[in-house]
């Protein structure tokens, strides 16, 4: 819940939004923190090139993409894609929710909206995400009812906007997430409006695996512990990783890591990398609780904690329910 003073970007009253900054998120991956995307990623790597205006894009001229969709169930990588575009640009994004535009007001709507979009430009390169963004462009209403009047207003100023971008570049780009793409208005998937659209598919196996290295990288620079992992789990997540898997994937290879056996059983249980995450949270929180609570020492992280937490591990009711893609 925000106190009254984290509100104060919104003047009293009036709904007009003041301070674009508090919407501004501080990256802190890189590409090589993401395992599987590959189309996303593809497409983040181009938007870099522009953004930066890099030669390669300057001579071969592409397309600059007006706007970016990325589709997915929840927990697969959308975010985690642009974090790590904004975070290769060395750029902070703007990641506002999509209710913070929308006011009662006539006229303030579309304010927020342009507020938002000259901030950016102020500050190019830049980068714009709307997460959930069907909760924002998702039906456009003809009628002719008031209450339908701003939303019709404040779609056609994004919708300008988008058509603009082309003809007038500022390395401004805006994404969008959502899991939802029947519901969006399909005058925002006309070309020229968001015309890169992306399907992040749940992550296969090779992608699973990429995901536990990275994990686990991460959360053992965390730990204090020498020995926070085996020796097996220690040595793989020093590999190169995307080598790692290649080699672990091939025919008959041997993995004396263990890490396979549970990438595969992720992939069975048709886990995301968000599941991922929550998995190792639970064998992390097992040890300390463990060492706090009861004295015990669990040593190291093995495969074989990390296999049973992931048989154990359900994922948060209704999320599923939610998804409509596959
Ligand atoms: P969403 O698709 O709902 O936007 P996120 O990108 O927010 O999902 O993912 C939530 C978390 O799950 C990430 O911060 C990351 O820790 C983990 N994760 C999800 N997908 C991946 C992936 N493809 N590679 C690495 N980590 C991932």
């Amino acid at each position: 819940m925000r106190s009254a003073s984290e509100w104060s970007w919104i003047q009293p009253h009036k709904g007009v939004i003041t301070d674009f900054s508090v919407f501004l998120e501080k990256p802190d991956c890189r590409f090589q923190d993401v395992g599987g995307c590959e189309e996303a990623l593809r497409v983040m790597r181009k938007v870099k090139l522009y953004l930066t205006d890099d030669p390669a894009f300057q001579e071969w001229g592409p397309v600059i993409p007006s706007g970016i969709l990325l589709v997915g169930k929840p927990g697969v990588g959308k975010t985690l894609s642009v974090r790590a575009l904004a975070g290769e640009i060395n750029r902070p994004v703007y990641a506002p929710p999509p209710t913070a535009f929308l006011d009662m007001w006539a006229g303030n709507t579309e304010k927020n909206i342009l507020g938002m979009w000259k901030a950016a430009e102020k500050n190019a390169p830049a980068v714009i995400f709307i997460d959930e963004i069907d909760g924002f462009c998702s039906r456009r209403t003809s009628g002719g009812s008031e209450g339908s009047n701003w939303y019709n207003r404040a779609v056609v100023t994004v919708l300008h906007l988008l058509s603009n971008i082309r003809e007038a570049p500022a390395r401004v780009v805006l994404i969008g997430a959502t899991n939802r793409i029947e519901d969006i208005d399909e005058a925002f998937l006309r070309p020229g409006r968001f015309d890169e659209i992306v399907t992040i598919h749940r992550p296969d196996v090779r992608a699973l695996a990429q995901i536990w290295l990275i994990e686990l990288a991460r959360a053992e620079q965390r730990a204090l512990r020498v020995d926070f992992l085996s020796e097996q789990l220690r040595r793989a997540i020093r590999c190169d990783r995307r080598e790692w898997v290649e080699t672990h994937t091939a025919e008959g290879a041997a993995d004396s890591s263990g890490l396979m056996a549970v990438a595969r059983l992720c992939e069975e249980k048709e886990f995301t990398g968000a599941d991922v995450g929550a998995i190792l949270r639970g064998v992390i929180d097992n040890r300390v609780l463990a060492t706090s609570e009861m004295g015990v020492n669990l040593g190291p992280i093995t495969p074989e904690d990390i296999r049973i937490q992931a048989e154990l591990y359900e994922r948060p009711q209704g999320l599923d329910d939610s998804c409509r893609v596959s």
